[in-house]
């Protein structure tokens, strides 16, 4: 059983920690360790409303480190260690809010009430049909104007006896974006001392309607976002994926990765065939594609593993999903200047984004996303840090 318990209480004793820049501090790794977990409390700013924005802390009892906030269930940093220990952030976002504010692409945010597209933004249901607003030309696009990405979560901090972490909650009203239906959902985030950090989503309606959440972290394993991506090493569980028309719709077929640059069957750099004149990519403009997950029974599976060779630091993704999209940063193009000054340029940063396949709604041979009210949509997914020496 979770026990919960109320922020407030460790606020003060959190404020200099809040405070530090977030630079790689090997030193700390030493010192946290012997801290054990920990979840603190902090601020990152006021949205230009005047609502404050939350920082909740996680740090495991081995150096790793959590920083994630009540806008948009946003990740604004993560550490992990290299092979010889040295801590780096590992995933791009702003130093501040307003980084946040001025230009969204999604970094570290919660996606919901659908992650990827839905074609023409339009669905029926039991015969009824719904139009959901369009914000990537004429489709829906990861919720909306507004998805869950772009509004405030009520936070809590957790304690289980396996970590620390903080749980949002949120009601989307009916309507929102033009989805039926209120929606109650519950996001976890969780760090536990096997450098585990597990997401967990849970939803329940009160109207048939569209689910399919994830978490849209960019991750640059050699640290900082200081250059591109291409040198991770990657093997995808997939032995197919759904390949997309022109506008990143899915056309309905399930394509075998065999003799194909989707294959990442064995290990492979993401860079190693991006360049093939091959029509996906083109499509894509590199790899922005979903995965059929190769999946050994209900529960978890292995999804994904990464590896960045300079660092030895390597990723194993484990999830319930049916799908992984896999996006090597395409649209980046270095009108985007992120924390610490850096720049990201093209393919500085991947995601790599547990979901059910994109367009789901309107495909009836995919795995099914509609959410009826008495059902309880759950979903779980879990990123492993180690290194390679
Ligand atoms: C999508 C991309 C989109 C990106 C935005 C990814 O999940 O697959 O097509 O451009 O999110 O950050």
């Amino acid at each position: 059983m979770q026990q919960r318990f109320k922020a407030t209480i460790v606020v003060l004793a959190v404020l200099p920690i809040v405070a530090t820049a977030t630079g790689s501090r090997p030193i700390a790794l030493v010192k946290d360790a012997a801290k054990g977990p920990s979840v603190t409390l902090g601020s990152f700013g006021r949205l230009p409303d005047g609502r404050a924005v939350e920082l909740f802390t996680l740090r495991n009892g081995r150096g790793v480190e959590v920083r994630a906030i009540n806008y948009g269930g946003i990740i604004v940093s993560l550490k992990v260690p290299d092979r010889k220990g040295h801590l780096d952030d590992i995933v791009l976002g702003h130093d501040d809010l307003e980084g946040y504010l001025r230009k969204p692409a999604y970094f570290g945010a919660i996606i919901g009430r659908y992650a990827n597209r839905i074609a023409k933004g339009r669905f029926e249901i039991d015969r009824k049909v719904f139009q959901l607003a369009t914000n990537d030309g004429p489709n829906h696009l990861h919720g909306g104007e507004r998805g869950f990405d772009k509004t405030i979560w009520n936070a809590e901090e957790l304690k289980t006896k396996d970590g620390v972490g903080v749980m949002f909650t949120r009601t989307s009203p009916d309507g929102e974006e033009g989805y039926p239906g209120r929606l109650d959902v519950r996001v976890t985030y969780t760090l536990n001392d096997r450098n585990e950090l597990v997401f967990e989503y849970f939803a329940t309606t009160d109207q048939p309607t569209p689910v399919n959440l994830t978490q849209h972290s960019y991750f640059n394993l050699a640290g900082d976002g200081r250059r591109d991506v291409l040198g991770h090493e990657l093997v995808i569980e997939a032995d197919q994926f759904t390949p997309v028309d022109s506008d990143l719709i899915p056309t309905g077929e399930l394509t075998p990765v065999a003799g194909t640059p989707m294959d990442f069957r064995k290990s492979t750099a993401i860079g190693a065939r991006i360049a093939q004149d091959d029509v996906q990519l083109r499509r894509g403009r590199g790899y922005d594609h979903n995965f059929v997950l190769r999946r050994n029974g209900g529960g978890l599976s292995r999804a994904v593993r990464v590896l960045e060779p300079t660092t030895g630091r390597t990723l194993e993704i484990l999830t319930t999903e049916p799908g992984l999209q896999f996006y090597s940063g395409n649209f980046l193009d270095g009108t985007i200047t992120g924390k610490r000054g850096h720049v990201y340029r093209h393919r500085f940063g991947f995601c790599l984004e547990t979901q059910h396949f994109p367009d789901a709604p309107n495909q009836p041979s995919f795995p099914n996303t509609i959410l009826r009210p008495g059902q309880e949509y759950r979903s779980k997914t879990v990123l492993r840090f180690e290194v390679q020496r």
